[in-house]
Parts: C-alpha cells; structure tokens; sequence
C-alpha cells in the first residue's frame, strides 16, 4: 500500500509573529514536498498568516486541538470549522499534553475527531501509554483500548491519521526503541479496518540524527514532531529522512 510520509509539527504553545518567517527557511534548508507532505500545527495565534506562508512552499498548516461544536457559547475555544476558514487542513486532537492537562476522555477525543470531518479536517488522532503502563506490560492493551475509544467507527481508513506517542518519550529526550516502535506500529495497523491505508505517525523526541532509522521502519508512515519542529534545518532534516 502507498502511504505518503507525512511530517508533522507541533509547536505547541511556542511562537510569536516573528516566527513566521519559518516557512521560507524550511525551504531553504531544503525540506520539500515531492515525497511527503509537510505540516505544521502553530499556535492558532499564527494559523491564517502561516497558511499563506506555508501554501507558498506547498506546506500545510494545521490546528493543535478543536472543539466538538461548530460555534456556541464556549468562550476560549476554537472550533474546526474556524481552523478550517483560517487555512487549516488537518488539527491534532488527544495530544498526551490535552488528554493529561485538560483530562480528556477517549469519548471526547472521538467526538473532536468527529467534528474535525465535519469541519473538513483531517484529525491526527493520538494515542500512547504511560511509562508505568509500558513497564507493567500494558502498552498494547492501553493503546488498544485508546484506539477503540477515540477512533470513530465511521471514518474511513484515509479520513484521519493515528500518531503513536509513548508518553514518556514527548519532550525528554528519550525515544523508543526501533523494536518497540515496529512492534506497536504493526499491533496498530493489524487493529484497525483497512489499517494497510492508514497514515501511522511515530511522535516522541524525533530529531534528525535518529529520523531515518524511525521513518524507514515499514509499518512507520511519518511523524509528530514537537521540539525539533521549532528549528527550520531540524525539521528538515526530519522531512528529508522520510525518504532518503
Ligand atoms: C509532541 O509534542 O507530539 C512531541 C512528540 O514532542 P517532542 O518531539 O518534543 O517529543
């Protein structure tokens, strides 16, 4: 099956306008998207500006969260059809930072998956176990579980894409091994209906010099990248290894 690479980025709450010269500098460094798409999820602060910025070099921009609803009284939040008109393709939801921080539930993370298609988006759907999980030998059952829960039944296999991100390997530094990763990426795939055609992302402190070993891996179709994203020449260095 033909999966694109798809390189993501997750800025998370980092960037101020002077960032946005971002775009131009990833094309500098080389980052292009004849072999995989190139995504960055800014803060929504940035996202109309970047979508101009980043269509100019054939890049995506995308949000980090959406609500369930399309519009209301929900002072705060941003719905997928406003990620959608400010130039969004794609939103992350149940990033390990919301499911942690803002105690989301797999039924919520399914409901904003949901209205990320109805928003005309398409949801990176993340999922990842714990350390505590992983050293008690739980990580199938915990992602298992998560998948089950937080991946609508309705949405067909190229409607949404699936990050995997062990918890513990987000923002320390520490990446699991290419073992692990194979392993968790193929219990993935095999879990899901018409999982050959769906997009598995690998996220947890992906830097350049380990890309390529990760991206090669068969059942690896790209990756979430939170620090490294920050820095045009690290990021792509990460896009070129998904096809080198
Ligand atoms: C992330 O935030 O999704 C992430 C993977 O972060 P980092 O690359 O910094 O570990």
């Amino acid at each position: 099956m033909n999966r694109t690479p798809l390189i993501a980025g997750n800025w998370k709450m980092n960037g101020l306008s002077d960032a946005l010269g971002f775009f131009s500098a990833l094309a500098g460094a080389g980052a292009s998207t004849r072999h995989c798409d190139i995504l960055v999820c800014p803060p929504a602060t940035l996202l109309s500006v970047a979508a101009m910025r980043a269509a100019e070099h054939g890049y995506l921009v995308g949000g980090q969260d959406c609500h369930t609803e399309a519009s209301g009284a929900n002072t705060g939040d941003l719905s997928a059809e406003m990620l959608r008109d400010a130039g969004a393709a794609f939103v992350i939801v149940g990033h390990s930072e919301r499911r942690a921080d803002h105690g989301e539930s797999d039924a919520l993370v399914r409901a904003k998956a949901l209205a990320a298609r109805r928003g005309g988006l398409v949801p990176i759907i993340c999922v990842g176990e714990s350390l505590e999980d992983r050293e008690a030998g739980k990580a199938d059952a915990v992602v298992g579980a998560q998948i089950a829960g937080s991946v609508p039944e309705s949405l067909s296999a190229t409607d949404y894409v699936l990050a995997y991100e062990p918890v513990w390997a987000i923002g320390t530094g520490r990446t699991a091994s290419t073992d692990d990763i194979a392993t968790m990426h193929a219990f993935i795939r095999a879990s899901r209906p018409d999982g050959d055609a769906v997009r598995i992302l690998y996220g947890g402190s992906v830097k350049p010099g380990i890309a390529e070993q990760i991206l090669s891996l068969d059942d690896v179709d790209g990756a979430l990248v939170g620090g490294a994203s920050l820095d045009p020449s690290s990021f792509a260095a990460i896009a070129k290894a998904s096809h080198s």
